[in-house]
């Protein structure tokens, strides 16, 4: 039992935090098996077996049980995300601080893998601007991917340092700060993270999460709103550092309305707010979060002279990118400094430019493919796209032979059109290949190809 293995120091943290009746609820809890969830694409139909909704966020759904997600097609479609259903509660948040279609311009800062990031994606849905910032390289392509499977032109990722942003100042409406943290939410799904847990680990995480909101509030324009969250419980890493922030700097903690049903607790210290996700009340795992308002600061204005990073096609490649994409006339297609095409909204373009030229950028908008002298190849990522061209060839897969696909085993597909094939499963794209006749060429990148073997019942 989890019990015998929590710190003493924990348990006197949690006892002070809850009144007597629950702290053995909650230490019954950490027992008990996590509820699973996902949450669906806005627009793709979801084929799991799913239970009840999640009343706080209207694309998440519990699962009667945990499936293996390598093994469904959907999983590699972006059909759905796998994501804990406390911190789905963003979407409950963003709802009451912005308006898609007012075209915010929305930072998240610590943001791989991406469950955050692909949910303001979809809440935005196409509208207003996400850029999803990663510190730690290797996490930040993680995220890249994950996003890219939701496939909206209105996205960045970057790969910066909190204080690089400083040089964005007053850009964003909304910055949303999932602060890394001791973790003590993840200790009944991931029962490791119970040993890196420490009273001075606890101290660390809260000068980091100081240091990166100090770091970051520049960019924040004036009036604009940040969300703080961690899966933690301690005070420390919370309402203490929420306190710290509106002391320190000028913010002000706002209010949400949160139903009472769904037994989330307020939390109040002096004039902060703080909201508490706990596994024994609510069907999730655990989770703060606190909105901070800035009251002042300086307006965010475009240089007159930014360097240009993203440039326009020409007029051959013009032609080539409309025999594969066909899209919306609020889009445009741009050409960055590697000679890949990407799909971005007109409206931010300047935007997306002086981000460009200011920091490290892996991925602006929805990439479509990259030029060979002028020919078009089309990227992996833009299979997941709707805007793939009507005249390109699609072929539906079956269940096996999808799954032979993303383990890069599949000989052959019923067609005799030997040319560039979108293969989908339930309609929706895995992947490109060329059809040679008597074999194929599987264009799936290696590094998202099944490793396991398949389970017995599908082969
Ligand atoms: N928002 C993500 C999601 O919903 O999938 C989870 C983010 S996780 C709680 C915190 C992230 O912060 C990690 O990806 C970690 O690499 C990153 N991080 C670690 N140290 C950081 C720092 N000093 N500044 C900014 N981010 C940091």
């Amino acid at each position: 039992p989890i019990m015998t293995q929590v710190p003493s120091e924990f348990l006197e943290i949690m006892h002070a935090a809850l009144p007597e009746h629950e702290v053995k609820a909650f230490i019954d809890s950490l027992s008990q098996a996590s509820p699973v969830s996902i949450r669906k694409h806005k627009h793709r139909d979801l084929f799991l077996d799913h239970t009840e909704a999640i009343a706080w966020c209207p694309l998440g759904f519990y699962l009667p049980e945990r499936p293996q997600f390598i093994f469904d097609p959907d999983f590699h479609t972006g059909t759905y995300y796998v994501q804990e259903a406390s911190s789905m509660i963003l979407w409950h948040i963003l709802s009451q601080i912005v308006l898609a279609g007012d075209q915010p311009k929305i930072l998240e800062l610590c943001a791989a893998p991406g469950g955050k990031s692909t949910l303001i994606a979809n809440f935005l849905d196409g509208q207003g601007l996400l850029v999803s910032n990663e510190v730690i390289k290797s996490r930040a392509y993680t995220l890249k991917y994950n996003l890219a499977k939701d496939a909206y032109p209105n996205t960045m990722v970057t790969h910066a340092d909190p204080n690089d942003f400083a040089r964005l100042t007053g850009l964003f409406d909304v910055i949303v700060v999932d602060a890394p943290c001791s973790g003590e939410g993840m200790f009944r799904k991931d029962p490791a993270s119970i040993s890196e847990w420490s009273v001075q680990h606890v101290e660390h995480c809260s000068l980091r999460q100081k240091r990166i909101i100090a770091d970051i509030l520049p960019a924040l324009k004036p009036g604009g709103h940040i969300v703080y969250s961690t899966c933690t419980y301690n005070p420390t890493e919370n309402i203490d550092n929420i306190e710290w922030y509106c002391q320190e700097f000028d913010l002000t903690s706002v209010e949400m309305d949160v139903d009472p049903l769904w037994g989330i607790k307020s939390i109040h210290k002096g004039k902060s707010h703080g909201y508490q996700c706990y596994p024994h009340l609510v069907k999730g795992e655990g989770f703060f979060f606190s909105v901070l308002r800035k009251d002042n600061g300086e307006p965010f204005s475009l240089p007159k002279k930014a360097q240009v990073s993203l440039i326009d096609p020409s007029k051959k490649q013009n032609d080539q990118i409309h025999l594969w994409a066909t899209y919306d006339d609020d889009l445009q297609v741009i050409i960055d400094k590697i000679g890949q095409a990407h799909m971005i909204p007109t409206i931010h373009r300047e935007t997306m430019n002086f981000i460009s030229s200011q920091l490290r950028v892996i991925a602006a908008g929805l990439t479509i493919g990259a030029f060979n002298k002028d020919l078009l190849l089309p990227d992996h990522e833009f299979a997941f796209s709707s805007m793939v061209n009507h005249d390109i060839t699609k072929t539906e897969l079956s269940l096996k032979d999808a799954l032979l696909f993303l383990k890069k085993e599949l000989n052959e597909i019923h067609s005799d059109k030997s040319s560039w094939h979108l293969v989908t499963y339930h309609g929706r794209g895995l992947g490109w290949l060329k059809n040679l006749g008597n074999r194929i060429n599987n264009y799936l990148p290696n590094e998202h190809r099944i490793l396991k073997p398949l389970p017995p019942n599908i082969i």
